[in-house]
């Protein structure tokens, strides 16, 4: 299914420290090995595990992050993680990443989005456009220092990605912690910051805690999206959808009553099949709710979640889509290009990526 990988696609629920290639892993790893900061074979063993359960996956996230948490590491990452999804041809992407202070290396939640920038600037072998274009009509007194980073800078045939930011909230936070996110979400809007999740295990924390800030986000014209169902946990879902988010990931463990509120309210359901499979959040890939959405004609977006992690793509995720539920290379097109009506982004990028769509569609005839 070689056009799986040739198609377009539109990446919106990716997390940054998931998706990081095994190579990059291995690679910091022996570094801190080779310093005695950490015993290089029990970190070995825990990056090349193959199946984990979903509360291993967050223990291997404590592993990561004591790789990754160092400002050229988080900007290397970013860079690699980003030139992946161009390779495959991805051509819009939402990352997400949780800001972290580390402050062993001087690291404020920030700083940590600044060095996510540094590695979006760094890319070179892919024009990647991430600064909203009205930013650059507002900044027009130095149209030089971003013309090379914004939403017009492919006026030639290099190949493009967009790339847009989703700030993450991790549910050990605080209200408060979690409000400083909220805080430098706005404060980085200008450079493509459009949203706010909600990740992290959920087995841990209260919606309770998170909902102030994600009120404000919202009050304050930001996109929301929430995990949501990841575990059996009724009353949470219930109030999840009373929230109305913008969109939701996975959806995994929804009673009928959450169906039918879903369904009614269209909210869209970001699809990850390979994580649900792998965290055993769905018994198999023929149970899964994928093929009620996509029967019911609800919204749905296949996604990676985390490429790294799973040892998945999304090319991957389309050919399982594609060879489980039985659909051809032009159901699989529909469904990569609905997925442009549910970014965050504005319409000017909207605009471009269904043209990029019905430019593909041309060649599929
Ligand atoms: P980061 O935000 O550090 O770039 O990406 C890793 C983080 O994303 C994890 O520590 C976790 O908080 C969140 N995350 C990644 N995958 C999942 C998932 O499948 N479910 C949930 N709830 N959170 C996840």
């Amino acid at each position: 299914m070689e056009w799986c990988m040739s198609m377009p696609k539109v990446e919106l629920h990716a997390h940054l420290n998931g998706s990081i290639r095994d190579s990059t892993l291995l690679e910091l790893a022996k570094g801190l090995g080779d310093k005695g900061l950490i015993d290089f074979s029990q970190v070995e063993h825990v990056v090349l595990k193959n199946d984990r359960s979903l509360s291993e996956v967050f223990k291997l996230f404590d592993v990561i992050h004591i790789l990754t948490t160092d400002h050229a590491t988080v900007t290397r990452i970013t860079k690699e993680v980003i030139e992946d999804f161009a390779s495959e041809n991805v051509v819009y992407v939402e990352l997400r990443t949780t800001p972290k202070k580390n402050e062993a290396k001087g690291m404020s939640k920030r700083s940590y989005i600044e060095a996510v920038l540094e590695g979006l600037r760094a890319i070179s072998s892919v024009d990647v456009c991430f600064i909203p274009h009205s930013e650059e009509l507002k900044n027009h007194s130095n149209p030089i220092s971003i013309s090379a980073i914004n939403d017009k800078c492919n006026e030639n045939t290099r190949k493009k990605i967009f790339v847009r930011l989703l700030l993450s909230i991790d549910r050990r936070e605080t209200t408060e912690a979690a409000m400083e996110t909220v805080m430098l979400a706005l404060e980085m809007r200008h450079f493509g910051v459009v949203g706010i999740d909600l990740s992290g295990n959920p087995a841990v924390g209260e919606w309770v805690t998170y909902l102030p800030a994600l009120k404000f986000a919202r009050g304050q014209g930001l996109y929301v999206t929430l995990h949501c169902g990841e575990v059996p946990n009724s009353r949470e879902i219930h109030d999840m959808l009373d929230f109305l988010p913008e969109r939701i990931g996975h959806a995994c463990f929804f009673e009928e009553e959450h169906w039918k509120k879903l369904k009614s309210t269209k909210i869209p359901v970001e699809l990850c099949l390979t994580s649900n499979i792998r965290t055993l959040s769905v018994p198999s890939i023929d149970a899964h709710h994928f093929v009620d959405l996509y029967k019911a004609k609800h919204p749905v977006v296949l996604c990676t979640d985390d490429s790294g992690v799973f040892s998945t793509s999304l090319s991957n995720e389309y050919k399982i889509a594609a060879s489980s539920f039985g659909l051809g290379r032009k159901e699989m097109f529909e469904l990569s290009k609905s997925a442009v009506e549910f970014i965050f982004a504005d319409n000017t990028v909207k605009e471009d990526l269904r043209n990029i769509f019905s430019l593909a569609a041309k060649n599929l005839e």
